[in-house]
């Protein structure tokens, strides 16, 4: 893939464009630091423009019958499958993350497009009875307008997919801001709906930095849906904002996963799985296992394997065979895992493995960092409470399950989590006792399914995406009473409101 290849532009009202005041950033591959592209810095001008293109095609858009859009949407589908080996390659050069990891991605972005598509003849609302005779009760859905969409750099494929397919097919027109460490992959996913036939103006698309495009989208109140995913606080200012026009919003924020590992765990299993919760993507998944809660008589047996295991981890170039963990995303990013390792040092932990860069040839090109595991860890230290967002995981030791599920569960967070066991009472326990809006039994914290619902609670978020709720996200229901006696009614009837 040559970076010649990649050309990233605005996309507003299907015109391909620079930013209103020419200004760019850089993009840089994240294991050599080369550049891979300048980006247009956009402006609030260009996020105007692109609202008012939303906005003069909505009524075209929203009254196309729903199979009609979907016929895009399958067609959307057919090239990310088609392409899925040059899209993993961007992905793999932009974010960093290994290259089998960017296919998986793709895929889900593929299953997703595919998955909503088929909604375009399944938007089903319901009947009702009515409270009285020859009276017709319905609910209908209707679109919310134009839907903003502000997406982070960690899943820079499959989390805009998540968003935009469902508020196509419902008759929505966007405004598409990616992450701007990200932005060549999210042009892709423009360019593939170009190419599938929607209309110039549905989908608009702003590269350039949150506080001027994200905020300058944030402050028009002609978007009637903010769908966004990122840090929690990051969250807390656009709920603000979302509050002053009461506009509709789904947050998905961050995690501190907790993966309890009962006495009675299969080692063999669980050590691996838990090895890819916590550090695939280098940790940088918002569903990463950061807590590790083992159960006392098992801890040492696991500790050796698990550290072990972590070790042995093959970072590196995410294009390299064989890779399993790439770098982080920015120097910044490296920065602040050292000063957590820092932290968690001097708040006693005791670090077993990794903690620093490699100085060899060609990861000291890059932002990689090794595999990192702190033992003795306490719930209360920052170590075990803040999103670290990179290749750290916390062992902390629990008397019993309910020791550990009480620890799982002291945290501002609640995104994923899992229970590693062969007792049922256990599972079904932290299945129903865990504040988390995921659950897993014998399996990592990591691995969504496109048809169920994907959410947090507490600081991890406000809605739930994907699964059959997507489209309730991006629809408004309509009452609908149709009378069809043609008769005079009494005065007062069902007067309730
Ligand atoms: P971020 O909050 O820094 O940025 C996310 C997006 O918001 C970017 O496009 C950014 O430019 C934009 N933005 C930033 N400030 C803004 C503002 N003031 N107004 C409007 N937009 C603004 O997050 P990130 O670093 O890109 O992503 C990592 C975070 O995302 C982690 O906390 C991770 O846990 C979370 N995440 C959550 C989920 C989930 O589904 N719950 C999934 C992936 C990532």
């Amino acid at each position: 893939m040559s970076q010649l290849l990649l050309k990233p532009e605005l996309v507003i009202g299907g015109e391909h464009r620079m930013s209103s005041d020419g200004s760019t950033f850089e993009v840089r591959n994240p294991a050599t630091k080369e550049l891979l592209a300048n980006v247009p810095k956009g402006t609030s001008d260009d996020v105007k423009a692109a609202i008012d293109f939303a906005q003069s095609v909505y009524s075209n858009w929203s009254e196309t019958p729903a199979p009609q859009r979907a016929e895009i949407l399958y067609r959307v589908g057919e090239i990310i499958r088609k392409e899925q080996n040059e899209l993993a390659e961007i992905l793999t050069l932009e974010e960093g993350k290994a290259f089998p990891e960017a296919l998986a991605e793709i895929v889900e972005g593929y299953d997703t497009v595919m998955y909503i598509a088929a909604d375009g003849r399944r938007m089903w609302s319901y009947v009702s009875p009515s409270e009285q005779k020859d009276k017709a009760c319905m609910v209908i859905r209707r679109p919310l307008g134009i839907v903003g969409v502000i997406t982070p750099w960690n899943f820079p494929f499959s989390i805009p997919l998540w968003k935009i397919p469902p508020a196509l097919i419902a008759g929505n027109t966007v405004v598409f801001k990616p992450a701007s460490n990200t932005p060549l992959i999210a042009m892709k996913i423009v360019e593939i709906f170009e190419r599938a036939g929607l209309p110039k103006g549905v989908l608009n698309f702003v590269t350039g930095p949150g506080s001027q495009v994200g905020e300058a989208m944030l402050n028009d109140k002609r978007l009637k849906m903010i769908s966004f995913t990122g840090e929690s606080i990051t969250g807390h200012k656009i709920a603000e904002a979302n509050a002053i026009f009461l506009r509709k919003q789904i947050l998905e924020l961050g995690g501190k996963n907790p993966i309890i590992v009962a006495n009675d765990a299969d080692l063999d299993v669980a050590v691996p799985a838990i090895l890819y919760a916590s550090y695939s993507n280098c940790g940088q998944k918002c569903t990463a296992g950061s807590r590790i809660i083992v159960e006392e008589k098992i801890h040492d047996k696991f500790v050796e394997r698990f550290v072990k295991g972590a070790d042995a981890l093959a970072v590196g170039n995410g294009m390299n065979p064989g890779v399993q963990i790439g770098p982080l995303i920015t120097e910044e990013a490296r920065a602040k895992i050292e000063k957590y390792v820092d932290i968690g040092k001097k708040e006693g932990a005791k670090m077993l493995c990794g903690g620093s860069r490699y100085d060899d040839n060609e990861r000291s090109k890059g932002h990689f960092f090794k595999p990192t595991v702190f033992v003795d860890a306490a719930n209360d230290m920052r170590i075990s409470q803040d999103e670290i967002f990179g290749p750290v995981a916390c062992v902390i030791k629990a008397r019993n399950v309910d020791e550990a599920i009480e620890i799982a569960n002291d945290t501002r967070y609640g995104l994923s989590s899992a229970i590693y066991t062969r007792d049922l009472k256990n599972a079904f326990k932290s299945l129903s006792k865990i504040e988390s809006g995921i659950g897993y039994v014998n399996q990592g914290t990591t691995g969504a399914e496109v048809h169920l619902p994907f959410g947090g609670v507490k600081d991890s978020g406000f809605g739930r995406e994907a699964g059959e709720i997507a489209i309730e996200n991006y629809t408004e229901k309509k009452a609908v009473f149709i009378d069809y006696s043609y008769e005079r009614r009494p005065w007062y009837f069902g007067e309730s409101g």
